[in-house]
Parts: structure tokens; sequence; C-alpha cells
């Protein structure tokens, strides 16, 4: 991509309105817009970083045997009033009377939804067990909505929802996400700590958070630094099989948020040169609630006597546009965001210094040319801004690797690149160049 043809809104001065750095620098990156108090709109840069996280949730749903669907924003109140929700679930539920005068909502979440599509299809055992998913955006009329898209009103999650025959059949499926979670956050770099969590509204008796660590975190949380520096299951995990080892390694160690925290007990459990005391921000959320939904809706399959069972499910939640800037709270840096290449909107940026001079032209043109060949995905400054704005903008919009072409070195034959992360520079032939950012990000791109 051009950069003279995209759509990149940077601000050079630090919006006051924005609290944390994650949202001020998604705003000066130019990656959201505010549209209304927690509504945002995601400008090119921020829906290519949404897309990116996206699709590594998406592939490792996909890898733990959840299917894919997608289901409406707007819900029937009634459906809502079956499951007995519809007056418990407040004031976060924006409502909403159609012209016939018919009671809808903005969806918040989708029990009820999939329970009814599940119940309308599927009718015995064999079918099971079943895990449907969407990726879709929720309202929730949050009473302060704050720190931008890291609690907004409108958000982008994926949900998930298991069905099983059997209460053990349910927990499998719960290790499953569980796993699948691990996986999936380690692979936008992230360390995420499985946290025993209350039940919520939700309601049910087995439920983790997903917390990764950022000082600017809006919970507290206490677990062993074995939960942070353990190794995550391996791709070639085998998610038919039993994964009770794995899940059990992962919950055996202490691992609380501050709702759930029993002082005496991590005193008592963790030696005290393992206990982490930190700030953390909650990116995934799962649940086990037996037949909570599944019973007053009817969702019922035949046996394998033939009599009727009420199914068990279980819900898996992952705040996708959360992700996005609680990302950027794990990795920036004063100069800007400093993206990891698996979620990064474009994997390199290439810098032309003097667009406009034929010989530099033809240079950045070449390499912008070989780097797309190469899969690469690369923004190519070609805009005739002077160099210091231009590197500021690369810093701030944080692409792993930068490519500067300038006409001094194309005279020798030389391009320039640097990697954000540690700032190094190096000066290499126009080939070493550019072999060096596509190995670079070649070996990046999938880090579990
Ligand atoms: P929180 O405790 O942060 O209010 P929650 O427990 O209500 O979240 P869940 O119903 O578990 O949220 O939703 C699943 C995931 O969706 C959360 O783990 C979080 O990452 C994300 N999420 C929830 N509420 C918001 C919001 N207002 N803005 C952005 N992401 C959100
Ligand atoms: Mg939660």
């Amino acid at each position: 991509m051009r950069l003279s043809r995209y759509f990149l809104p940077v601000l050079r001065d630090t919006p006051k309105e924005a609290e944390i750095v994650s949202h001020q620098l998604m705003l000066r990156a130019g990656m959201i817009k505010q549209s209304a108090a927690g509504i945002y709109s995601w400008l090119p840069l921020g829906v290519r970083v949404l897309d990116k996280i996206a699709a590594i949730v998406r592939e490792e749903q996909n890898r733990a045997g959840a299917v894919e669907v997608l289901m409406p924003t707007i819900q029937s109140a009634d459906l809502w009033r079956e499951s007995g929700r519809y007056e418990a679930y407040g004031k976060e539920m924006l409502r909403i009377v159609d012209r016939h005068d018919r009671d809808m909502l903005f969806g918040p979440t989708a029990e009820e939804v999939i329970t009814a599509i599940f119940r309308d299809c599927v009718r015995s055992y064999k079918d099971l067990p079943k895990n449907l998913y969407n990726i879709q955006w929720k309202f929730r009329d949050e009473i302060r909505p704050r720190f931008g898209v890291m609690r907004g009103r409108e958000f982008l999650m994926k949900d998930a929802y298991s069905f099983d025959l059997t209460a053990d059949a349910a927990r499998q499926a719960y290790q499953r996400m569980f796993v699948a979670y691990l996986r999936t956050f380690a692979r936008m770099g992230l360390k995420s700590i499985p946290m025993k969590a209350d039940t919520g509204p939700i309601g049910g008796d087995l439920s983790h958070e997903f917390i990764i660590l950022a000082e600017t975190g809006e919970s507290q949380v206490f677990c062993h630094k074995d939960l942070i520096e353990g190794a995550v299951p391996a791709a070639d995990t085998n998610f038919d099989g039993d994964l009770s080892g794995i899940f059990a390694d992962w919950t055996s160690k202490y691992a609380a948020t501050e709702d759930m925290h029993d002082a005496a007990k991590f005193e008592a459990d963790v030696p005290k040169d393992s206990r982490v005391s930190a700030r953390g921000i909650e990116v995934g959320h799962i649940f086990y609630f037996g037949t909570k939904y599944s019973e007053p809706m009817g969702a019922r399959v035949q046996g394998p006597d033939g009599q009727l069972v009420t199914t068990h499910m279980g819900s898996y939640g992952v705040g996708v546009s959360r992700l996005s800037a609680a990302i950027i709270e794990a990795n920036h840096d004063a100069n800007g965001i400093v993206w990891p290449v698996p979620v990064a909107p474009f994997e390199v940026g290439l810098v032309n210094l003097k667009a406009g001079d034929a010989e530099t032209d033809k240079a950045a043109n070449d390499l912008y040319a070989k780097l797309q060949a190469a899969g690469i995905e690369v923004l190519y400054d070609d805009t005739d801004e002077r160099a210091g704005g231009k590197f500021a903008t690369m810093d701030l919009i944080g692409l792993p690797y930068q490519l500067i072409v300038g006409p001094k070195g194309v005279k020798v034959g030389e391009a320039e690149v640097k990697d954000r992360r540690s700032g190094a520079r190096d000066t290499l032939s126009m080939d070493a160049a550019l072999a060096r950012v596509i190995d670079g990000v070649t070996s990046q791109r999938v880090l579990v």
C-alpha cells in the first residue's frame, strides 16, 4: 500500500481526553476515531489490526473444533424472556422498539440466540459435541465507558457456545477452549494468565478469566510466577484427546483477581520469591454453566436410550477489539506502538527519503515490488514529507521493520533496516536489506 493513497490521519499531539497510553496511541496513530461515548469508527490501520486479531482467534477456535456462524446484532426480547434474563440483565442492555412495537435489543451476548438455533436444528446425541462461535459486535451500555476501545459500549467479541450430553463431556469442551485461549493470546505475543473467576450474571459453577499483565490494567492480580513463564501447549496438541493434564497443570498454581484473592492462601501456597502481584487486563472469559439456558429454553437431544436429555452448555468470550488496546499496553515505547509481527497492521514500512528523485524512486519502487512479491505486507511511504516527519510516523504506527531508502545510499547500492523493537539500525546492500526484513518477518509470523 502506498501511503500517498492510504488514509492515515496521525496526530502529532496527545489528545487530552485519552487517559491511558493505548487510547492515546490508537488515536495518534489514526487507528480509531470516537463517534459517541464508548463508540468508535475503525480507521484503515485499526481495521487491519482488528482483522489480524480476529484471524488468529478464528484459527485457534477452528483448531480446537469450534465451528463459525454469524448471529445477528439485533435480537428479539422474547428469546430473553424465555431464558428469564430480559428483566434481570439491567441497564447495560440497549433496548429497542421496532415499528410494530416489538421489543428488540442490541445483543450484549448471544446465549439465547445460539440456544434457540441449537434446539431447532439438533435432535440426537450423535450430533454432539458441538461448539459454535461467532465474531460479532456487541453492545453493552456501560455506565462508564473509558480507556477507548478497552471498555467501549460497542465492541467486537468472539463468543463460542458448547453443547454436550453430559457434565463430564462439557468439562472436556471447556478444557479445549481453555487450551485454545492459551494459544490464542500467546500467538499475539501476549502472556495470558488463567484465573478462577466469578460466574456473575451468566451463571454456573466453573469459570476462568484470562488476564494479560500491563501496568494500566483495570484489575489487581496475584499469581505464581510459573504461570507467567509456563510454556504454552503446541500447535499439534490433540484437541480430540484428553486435555485434563494440561488443564490441571495450568490451574494447580495460585492465580486470582482481587475479587477472588485470598491473601492467606497466597502466602501459604506461593514461596515469597515466586509471588507476583501486578495489574492486569481481562481479555477472555470462559464459563461452564450446565443447563442454565438449555433447561428453560428446551435445548434437548435424544440420548442413546431414546430419552430426551437436556444439554450441558458453556460459553467462551474473547474481547477482540479490547485486545487491540491490550496489545499496545504491553508493546509500546516513548515513540509509539511496537507491534508484534503477527498482529502488525503492516509488517514493513518502506521509507523513500526523496520522493521525486528519479534514482531514489526507482530503487524504492523496486524494493516495494520485491517485498510484495515475497508476500510481505508493506506500507510504502512515497510522500514528499520531510524525513523527520516520516521517521516519527513510522515509529508511532510501530511497524516491526523499517526499510529506509535515500539518495546517498542509492548511489552506493545500500539501504537501511531498522528493527522497531530493538531500535537497531543496519546499513546493508539492497539485496541483503531485503533479505533481512523478509527473514525477520517470516520467522516471527507464528510465535507458538
Ligand atoms: P468486564 O469484567 O471487563 O466488564 P465482562 O466480564 O462483563 O467484562 P464477558 O461477558 O466475560 O465480559 O465478555 C467477554 C470478553 O469481552 C471480556 O473478557 C472482555 O475481553 C470483552 N469485553 C467485555 N466488555 C467489554 C467492553 N465494554 N469493551 C470491550 N471489551 C469488552
Ligand atoms: Mg468477565
